[in-house]
C-alpha cells in the first residue's frame, strides 16, 4: 500500500486514492496546505493497487510530434480574461461542438481552486485563467471515467502531474480522453489564496467574488493582481509586491513535489501542452500589442485533430519548437530549486499570517517597488507601453 516518507514523492494527484476498491484512502490536508494520501490500514486489504497507479512510482514514457505555434482567440472578451492567448477556450469550444464534456478549474462558491467538469461553454468559462495554487481534484478521475465508460469525449485539463496521475488510474487509454496540460513551475498551497481572500475581505469589508491572479489591467506582460468584490468593485495590485503572489513569483510556497519535478519532460502525457508566449515578437518577427498568445505544442494525432477543429476560433503563427522552448520554455525540463528561507516562510506564514511571511521573505527593494509603480502610472497616463 501507498506510504509517503517524503513528501517529495508526492505530487497530490489522488491516483491512488481514486483507483482503491475498498475507499480506504483518504486526501489529508497537512500543515503547508497541500494534500497527502492517507490509509486506513484497518481496512486496506493490501492488493496493491493504489502503488501500480502512482505516477511517481511508475514513470511512463511520453509522447512528442514537435509541432508548435503562437496561437490567439479572436474573441477580445476571451482574450482579456484568459491568462495568455484564450487557447483554452477555443479547445473548450471545439469539444462541445462535438458534444463532449471539458474539465478544468475554477473557483467554488467559498473561494477554493477545485476541478469540476462542464457540458457547456457557459460552465467551462471560469476555468479562464491561470490560478496558482494546487486545485482541489476531489473526485474528478472517478466523474471522467464514468463518462468515458459511457462513450463522451471528455478533455482533461491540468498539471503535468494530474494528467500522469488520470493516465495512471485510467490504466487503459482511451480513444475518447484528450488531455491539454500546462508548462508548470509549480503549485503553491491554498493556504496563500485563504489568508488573502480573507485579509481583504476583512480590509474592504465586501465579500471576493473573483480574484485574477494575472489581469491585463496593465498589459500582458506587467504582472498584476485583481480583486473582485460582489458590488462591482474592484483592486489591483502588483504581483510582485502583493502579499499572496510575491511569495509564489519568488518560490517560497511551492508543494515540496514541485522543486523535484518527475513530469518536466519534452516528451509529454498530455495531446496538447499550452504555455505563455511572452517573446511573440522575438518569435515571429510580427508586431506584440501586449494582449497576449499561448504557446500551443501538440504532442499527438488526437491533439492535432483538435487544433483543426479550433481553427475558425483562433489566429495563429507556427513557431521552431528549439525556439520556443528557449526563449519561453524554462520550466519544460528545469525544476525550481526552493528558496533558502522556504520552511521559515512556511513556519512564518502559520504562525504570524500571510502579511508578516511576505515581509519578512519576500523581501523587494524600494528601488524596484519604486520603479513599478512609475511604471504603472505611465502606462494609465498612455506614455509606457511595453516594447512592441
Ligand atoms: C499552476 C500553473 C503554473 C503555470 N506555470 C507556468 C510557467 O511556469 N510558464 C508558463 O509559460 N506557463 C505557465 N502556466 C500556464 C499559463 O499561465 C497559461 O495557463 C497558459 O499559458 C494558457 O493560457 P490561455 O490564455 O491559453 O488559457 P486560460 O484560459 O488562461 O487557461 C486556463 C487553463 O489552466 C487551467 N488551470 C487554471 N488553474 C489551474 C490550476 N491551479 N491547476 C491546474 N490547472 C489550472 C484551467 O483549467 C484551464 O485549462 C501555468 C499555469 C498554471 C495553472
Ligand atoms: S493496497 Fe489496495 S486496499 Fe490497500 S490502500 Fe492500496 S488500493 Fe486500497
Ligand atoms: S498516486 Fe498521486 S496522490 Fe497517490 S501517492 Fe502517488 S503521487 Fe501521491
Ligand atoms: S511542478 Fe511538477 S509536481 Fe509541481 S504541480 Fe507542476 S507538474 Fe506537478
Amino acid at each position: 500500500m501507498i506510504k509517503i516518507n517524503n513528501p517529495i514523492d508526492c505530487c497530490g494527484c489522488t491516483a491512488c486514492k481514486s483507483i482503491c476498491p475498498k475507499n480506504c484512502i483518504t486526501m489529508k490536508i497537512d500543515r503547508e496546505g497541500f494534500r497527502y494520501p492517507i490509509v486506513d490500514y484497518d481496512n486496506c486489504i493490501n492488493c496493491g493497487l493504489c502503488e501500480r497507479v502512482c505516477p511517481i512510482k511508475n514513470k511512463t514514457e511520453g509522447q512528442d510530434l514537435g509541432i508548435a505555434y503562437a496561437v490567439r482567440n479572436i474573441d477580445s472578451k476571451v482574450l482579456e480574461s484568459s491568462a495568455a492567448g484564450g487557447t483554452f477556450t477555443a479547445i473548450s469550444k471545439a469539444i462541445f461542438r462535438i458534444n463532449g464534456l471539458v474539465a478544468g478549474v475554477k473557483y467554488t462558491e467559498s473561494m477554493e481552486v477545485k476541478h469540476f467538469l462542464a457540458n457547456s461553454m457557459k460552465e467551462a468559462e471560469p476555468f479562464r485563467g491561470s490560478k496558482y495554487v494546487q486545485s482541489d481534484l476531489g473526485s474528478i478521475f472517478e466523474e471522467i471515467k464514468y463518462q468515458l465508460d459511457k462513450g463522451k469525449v471528455v478533455c482533461f485539463s491540468g498539471t503535468p502531474c494530474q494528467i500522469s496521475g488520470i493516465r495512471g488510474f485510467l490504466c487503459n487509454d482511451y480513444d475518447n480522453l484528450i488531455c491539454i496540460d500546462v508548462v508548470c513551475k509549480g503549485v503553491a498551497t491554498p493556504i496563500i489564496l485563504k489568508k488573502y481572500i480573507e485579509l481583504n475581505e476583512k480590509k474592504y469589508g465586501k465579500q471576493i467574488v473573483n480574484l485574477s491572479f494575472r489581469t491585463k489591467d496593465y498589459g500582458y506582460h506587467m504582472s498584476t493582481t485583481k480583486i473582485e468584490f460582489e458590488n462591482g468593485d474592484y483592486i489591483l495590485s502588483s504581483g510582485e509586491f502583493n502579499a499572496m503572489m510575491g511569495p509564489f513569483i519568488q518560490n517560497l510556497c511551492l508543494r515540496p513535489s514541485c522543486h523535484e519535478c518527475r513530469f518536466k519532460s519534452r516528451k509529454r502525457q498530455s495531446d496538447i501542452t499550452i504555455f505563455d508566449c511572452w517573446s511573440y515578437k522575438k518569435l515571429t518577427g510580427k508586431l506584440d500589442d501586449d494582449k497576449g498568445y499561448t504557446s500551443v505544442w501538440i504532442h499527438s494525432e488526437k491533439g492535432k485533430e483538435l487544433f483543426e477543429r479550433m481553427k475558425n476560433d483562433i489566429v495563429f503563427s507556427e513557431l521552431n519548437l528549439d525556439e520556443i522552448i528557449e526563449a519561453d520554455g524554462n520550466m519544460v525540463e528545469k525544476s525550481i530549486s526552493p528558496h533558502p528561507n522556504r520552511d521559515k516562510y512556511f513556519d512564518t506564514l502559520i504562525s504570524q499570517g500571510l502579511v508578516k511571511a511576505a515581509k519578512k521573505y519576500a523581501k523587494m527593494t524600494l528601488i524596484s517597488k519604486f520603479k513599478d509603480l512609475i511604471k504603472r502610472r505611465l502606462y494609465i497616463m498612455g506614455i509606457y507601453r511595453y516594447n512592441r
